[in-house]
């Protein structure tokens, strides 16, 4: 059986997914991290998600690349997939014609504030993981696909911006370059599925925004990543 993991940040994404799969808490991964496991069957396919968690201090979701990297690697580790999904919420520019609530699959996947202008470092700090089975897939079921920019903040500063501008189409968000780096050392199939929840030029705070917009999102994305399961379970 085609063993697929999902990775996703905050547990607001997931629940659809977890619900509509009637997926379970897993009792076995055992995480010294905050990290969360669900697991079930759907289509023939054996499925795993895993939820960054919930921060012991400040009771808060763990968005963000540290935690994105400790869950692809304990995920990984522990269900050993074929394939990893990475689901979630990204901003993205009106401007270049994305709306609030449209989803996305990652064709190139790249860090936006990892500036280090230093010879090869530069290349590196960018990252830029090309996920060629997300573009085959766009493909075959008609998704738009953009360029996934990861950071560590949620809010754009002029720098941030003017980068991210010189992408097409941008997802921008914090967590999918960092678990594109760890599916690489693993050599797992990496693809990242993103539903807009905020539009960077839209004007509103972002935090406002992303609040507002979340439950549409979040349906948007577990529609997108059923969609795909479907496919891959055929
Ligand atoms: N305001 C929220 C926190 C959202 S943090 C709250 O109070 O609960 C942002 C999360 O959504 C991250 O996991 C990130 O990947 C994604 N995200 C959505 N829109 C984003 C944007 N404009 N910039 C960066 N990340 C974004």
């Amino acid at each position: 059986m085609q063993k697929v993991t999902l990775i996703m940040a905050m547990i607001q994404e997931a629940t659809p997914i977890i619900e509509q799969l009637q997926l379970q808490p897993c009792a076995d991964f055992l995480s010294k991290s905050p990290s969360r496991a669900f697991t079930g069957q759907y289509q023939g396919l054996d499925i795993s998600l895993v939820v960054n968690g919930t921060d012991i201090i400040h009771n808060v979701e763990c968005v963000g690349t540290q935690p994105a990297t400790l869950a692809a690697y304990e995920a990984l580790s522990h269900f050993q997939p074929g394939l990893l999904i990475n689901a979630g919420t990204c901003g993205a520019f009106a401007d270049k014609g994305s709306t609030i609530g449209a989803v996305y699959l990652g064709e190139r996947i790249r860090f936006f504030d990892r500036r280090i202008p230093m010879g090869d470092y530069e290349a590196y700090g960018h990252g830029n993981y090309l996920c060629p089975e997300a573009v085959q897939l766009a493909g075959q079921l008609n998704i738009p696909t953009a360029i996934v920019c990861t950071g560590n903040a949620l809010d754009m500063s002029p720098t941030d911006e003017a980068i991210l501008r010189r992408e097409p189409v941008v997802n921008k968000e914090m967590e999918a370059a960092a678990i594109a780096w760890v599916a690489s050392l693993w050599q797992v199939p990496f693809i990242a599925i993103k539903s807009v929840t905020d539009l960077l030029d839209g004007g509103q705070t972002t935090a406002d925004e992303f609040m507002q917009n979340l439950d549409l999102a979040a349906a948007n994305l577990n529609k997108t990543v059923v969609r795909v399961l479907d496919h891959l379970g055929q």
